[in-house]
């Protein structure tokens, strides 16, 4: 499979014809999964030099190969390299231990994923590194936030639970000028809607255990670098000794291949949902930048290509126990962190717990909905029974 010119395709293209040797694997459309530690070279010469394609299984193989590439296809030509990690959470920690060291400072948006401000907190504040949180509508307003020693910004575009949404290029063109790097989790959106590394970033990462696995079977990290910062994560990737299960790559990979058709589905679904709980009487607030009158929706139209399935919503004041009443009538939404699969979930959250830079006052219970695959309709018939019981509970 030739895909030696893949920016010339379209993303969907890119997706399917990159990372593929059909040759080297005997005509099948896919590669095998290569179980493996010890890499034999056939002369001592080579193993003194390390030399050959694959050295030792932590290292990579030829199915790992086939990811990297197809994720790099995806990235765009700012992506010098695609790190491959245990988890999410792994691909922050990793980025995270990999460019800061002790006496640095970064800045970290108060909207991030939560167990991104534990590590900064446990972690890196145990390792001398200072972490301050920032508003994420702060804008270019973050320079003033700067200090001789600030190494990184790391960003969430929109955050994954109240989906405010920072504007990245602003952030990106203030760290730049004071030398430092810009980290984003792009799990939301994935390189698919959002092509952080053209918009700025030098780090963009993914769990993907979520939309790149897709069927909520995987743990799994990505972590996609430019130019100035591959060699950083490449380094640090090799010190710390991360890799990831053959058969979950193959997973992730084989997602991949189908990334396009479940997000296009993703996006249409959820904006439909989004849509109709916006005009739902027990709806106070609906959490989703594709929506116009969302405060993120210029930035997301001028940064994005579309919406994942991921968004939240503020019920109009109702007792916990009603809620819960609510979540317990559901039958297709189903109750459990992760999302990203093909199956529809809901959540309560409260930010308010751990936010430092910004207050969190919704003004009523905040619910966290991932619209899967399944019919709309089906979808709109259980909120509809959810809504019955939490009238009827309160
Ligand atoms: C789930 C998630 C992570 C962590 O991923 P794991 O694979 O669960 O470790 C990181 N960032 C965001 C935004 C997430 O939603």
């Amino acid at each position: 499979m030739d895909s030696s010119h893949p920016q010339e395709q379209h993303a969907e293209t890119r997706l399917v014809t990159s990372g593929r040797d059909t040759k080297a694997q005997k005509g099948f459309v896919n590669p095998p999964v290569f179980h493996g530690s010890t890499v034999l070279y056939p002369t001592a010469e080579d193993l003194h030099a390390h030399r050959g394609e694959f050295t030792y299984g932590r290292h990579g193989s030829p199915t790992t190969k086939a990811f990297q590439e197809t994720l790099m296809a995806l990235e765009g030509p700012q992506c010098a390299g695609v790190g491959i990690v245990p988890s999410g959470l792994s691909a922050i920690s990793t980025t995270l231990l990999s460019v800061l060291k002790t006496g640095d400072h970064i800045l970290v948006c108060d909207n991030v994923y939560r167990p991104s401000r534990n590590f900064c907190n446990g972690m890196l504040a145990r390792y001398g590194i200072e972490t301050t949180y920032f508003d994420p509508m702060i804008g270019a307003g973050i320079d003033k936030l700067f200090r001789q020693n600030t190494r990184a910004v790391l960003v969430e575009a929109p955050g994954s639970q109240s989906f405010e949404m920072p504007d990245i290029r602003a952030i990106a063109e203030v760290a730049h000028a004071r030398d430092a790097l810009v980290i984003d989790d792009n799990t939301w959106a994935t390189p698919l809607y959002h092509r952080s590394l053209d918009q700025g970033v030098d780090i963009s990462m993914q769990a993907a255990t979520k939309y790149i696995g897709g069927h909520s079977d995987i743990m799994f990290g990505t972590i996609s670098a430019n130019a100035k910062a591959w060699p950083m994560v490449a380094e640090g990737i090799r010190l710390l000794g991360v890799c990831a299960g053959p058969d979950d790559v193959f997973l992730a990979l084989r997602g991949l291949r189908t990334l396009s058709v479940r997000l296009a589905q993703h996006h249409r679904s959820g904006l439909d949902m989004a849509r109709w709980l916006a005009g739902r009487p027990e709806v106070a607030r609906v959490l989703h930048p594709g929506l116009e009158t969302d405060p993120g929706h210029a930035i997301w139209k001028r940064d994005f290509t579309g919406a994942s399935g991921l968004f939240s919503i503020v019920l109009k004041p109702a007792p916990q126990k009603a809620v819960d009443t609510m979540l317990n009538t559901l039958k297709l939404f189903g109750m459990g962190f992760s999302w990203g699969g093909f199956e529809s979930l809901a959540i309560p959250f409260d930010c308010d717990g751990y936010r430092t830079a910004t207050k969190w006052a919704p003004g009523g219970p905040t619910l966290r909905l991932h619209i899967g695959v399944e019919s709309v309709e089906d979808l709109k018939a259980d909120l509809d029974r959810g809504f019955a019981a939490l009238k009827a509970a309160m």
